[in-house]
């Protein structure tokens, strides 16, 4: 199965995509977690992505695409995946809808997280991400067992420079500017499966199997 996971900055994309790698058993490609491995590794494209990410803009498509479109063609993809924070413009989807014409695939559906603005800055101001592995937890709503350490592979958790709150208000915007248009751009293609992203993380996933029929 080839599916997006559309939604704006913390609305659970990166949560219910783990949840969905073990159901399904196809990976997850987040390139929100390629870029910020390049940033950490300082690779010329991670010094390039970084000033993008720094101030809460878009990294430029070109960019995103090449990396994408490598990702797509490695062994772990023939059976499918779970795109997480791709595409977010038009030019994203569109390059998308080329990439997987030319491998003869098309996407199965698109699951757009939808979750009141409040609830986004409250759970973006509370995210915890694990430096070693990348998982999210929130001190509030779903805290690790011990402060401070990841549950999955006891690394230390930090708040990624871009969840303070002047940067999350530009992410908004940017999301309401360049990715929103995505919801009627894939409306128009029949695969927009529209699922409410507010209550408990388990009940929301079962939100999305449902919609999925999986
Ligand atoms: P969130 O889900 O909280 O918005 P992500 O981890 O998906 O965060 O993205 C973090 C940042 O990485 C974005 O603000 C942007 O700068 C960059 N980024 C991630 N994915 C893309 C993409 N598909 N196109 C452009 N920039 C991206
Ligand atoms: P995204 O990938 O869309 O930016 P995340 O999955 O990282 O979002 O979730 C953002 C924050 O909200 C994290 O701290 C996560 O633990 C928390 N979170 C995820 N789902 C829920 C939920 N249903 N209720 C409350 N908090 C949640
Ligand atoms: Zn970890």
């Amino acid at each position: 199965m080839r599916l997006i996971l559309l939604g704006p900055p913390g609305a659970g994309k990166g949560t219910q995509a783990k949840l969905l790698v073990e159901r399904l058993q196809i990976p997850q490609i987040s390139t929100g977690d390629m870029l910020r491995a390049a940033v950490k590794d300082g690779t010329p494209l991670g010094r390039e992505a970084k000033q993008y990410m720094d101030r809460g803009s878009l990294v430029p498509d070109e960019i995103i695409i090449g990396l994408v479109r490598e990702r797509l063609q490695r062994a772990d993809c023939t059976r499918g995946y779970i795109l997480d924070g791709f595409p977010r413009t038009v030019t994203q989807a569109e390059a998308l809808g080329k990439t997987l014409e030319a491998l003869h695939a098309s996407l199965d559906h698109v699951v757009s997280l939808e979750v009141p603005t409040e609830d986004l800055v409250l759970r973006i101001a509370g995210r915890r991400t694990c430096r070693n592995c990348g998982d999210m937890y929130h001190v509030r709503f779903s805290p690790s067992k011990t402060d401070g350490r990841c549950d999955a592979c006891g690394g230390p958790t930090y708040q990624r420079d871009d969840d303070r709150e002047e940067t999350v208000r530009r992410r908004l915007a940017v999301y309401a500017d360049q990715t929103a248009p995505l919801i009627s751009f894939y409306e128009a293609r029949g695969l927009v499966r529209r699922v409410p992203g507010t209550g408990e993380i388990p009940e929301i996933f079962r939100r999305i199997t449902a919609a999925l029929g999986t």
